[in-house]
């Protein structure tokens, strides 16, 4: 890493004691994974830091190393809100907009703390003191190992630190095969792999240890698939009710968006799923090659990611909310359709 950046982590993080750690709302395996790692080695360093999610993880990541002591805002605003409080400092990872932390937003808004933001997705927001951005990071689980391997050597990694990191990467890149995965991520993976961790268990604790609400809802989302061969687009959709017949649980619904593109010339997919709670339609979307997502999701989903990956949400019925991704899609006519 650049050693410009280096110093200021190092000036910023010496005069801070209480150090808070927060990931992005609904966190996946890089959010817990970056920020676990980053508490582990501060731990080591001889801070105080806490780590703070907006909302509870998913289950198949309960077993990572310091998962207990994370503060989960929705159950625990008050604790959260004292944690920020007496805070020197405030790192946010795996996210660039405060938007991105659901009911907390407020709090981190009115707050008068120093932030340090790490994160690897697009157009970042201006609310950090340092803001350390890299979209060429295949994760922000790799860039927290590269800010130890530049601060101590790989020498100061620890089984914890590197077991999260780990599962970060993995998870973010879909086990080392989306294009961000570079030499130097399997430089830093092998590093990682070299002092212990268990990877083969990592990989059976996220994927082989599926319950079978998750498979069924997962052909729910293959049944409900709608192929649009000409626009090399595919799409699904799961309803509360899809969700509440098949027992779903947060996280269930993790890589069902990838499934699209196994298709043979599909490069965009989608997936909408209802959040009746909420009142609003999340979606997922993937593409390959240079057709943006991130671009798609922030002008007409509210939301954004990296080119091959983004999110975003719909207010209104999923009918709507389909109709609106319709009516939109025809103006990426020249980036997708294509007849022989
Ligand atoms: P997923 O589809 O797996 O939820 O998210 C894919 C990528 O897009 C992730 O990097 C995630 O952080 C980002 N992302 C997901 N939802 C949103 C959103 O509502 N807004 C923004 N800006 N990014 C999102
Ligand atoms: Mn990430």
């Amino acid at each position: 890493m650049d050693t410009a950046i280096l110093s200021q982590f190092k000036s910023l993080f010496t005069g801070s004691k209480n150090l808070v750690i927060i990931g992005h709302k609904n966190p996946d395996g890089d959010a817990i994974g970056s920020a676990l790692g980053l508490y582990w080695f501060l731990l080591e360093l001889g801070h105080k830091p806490t780590v703070v999610m907006p909302n509870d993880f998913p289950e198949f990541l309960k077993w990572m190393p310091g998962c207990n002591e994370i503060l989960n805002f929705e159950q625990q605003a008050d604790q959260v809100a004292q944690v920020l409080e007496h805070s020197d400092l405030i790192c946010t990872l795996d996210f660039n907009d405060l938007s991105r932390v659901g009911d907390l937003e407020s709090l981190l808004r009115d707050s008068a703390k120093t932030f340090v933001m790490i994160d690897h997705h697009q157009q970042p927001s201006d609310y950090a003191t340092l803001t350390w951005s890299d979209t060429s990071m295949s994760s922000t689980s790799e860039m927290v190992a590269h800010l130890i391997e530049a601060w101590t050597g790989w020498a100061g990694l620890s089984p914890a630190m590197a077991t999260n990191l780990y599962t970060g990467i993995m998870t973010d890149t879909g086990s080392f095969k989306f294009p961000a995965t570079t030499a130097k991520t399997h430089q830093v993976v092998a590093a990682l792999i070299a002092s212990g961790v268990e990877h083969s268990k990592i990989h059976q604790a996220v994927y082989d240890n599926q319950s079978p609400g998750r498979m069924k809802l997962l052909g729910r989302a293959l049944n409900n698939m709608v192929i649009k061969q000409d626009w090399q687009t595919a799409y699904t959709m799961l309803s509360q009710s899809d969700l509440d017949q098949c027992d779903f649980k947060k996280g269930d619904t993790e890589g069902f968006v990838n499934y699209g593109l196994q298709l043979e010339g599909i490069k965009f997919a989608l997936i909408f799923i209802e959040n009746k709670s909420e009142q609003i339609i999340k979606i997922s979307l993937r593409s390959t090659g240079d057709f943006s997502v991130n671009d798609f999701a922030r002008n007409h989903f509210n939301g954004g990611g990296h080119i091959n990956a983004a999110g975003g949400r719909f207010e209104g019925t999923m009918s709507e909310a389909i109709d609106h991704f319709l009516i939109h899609l025809i103006a990426y006519k020249n980036d997708l359709y294509e007849t022989d």
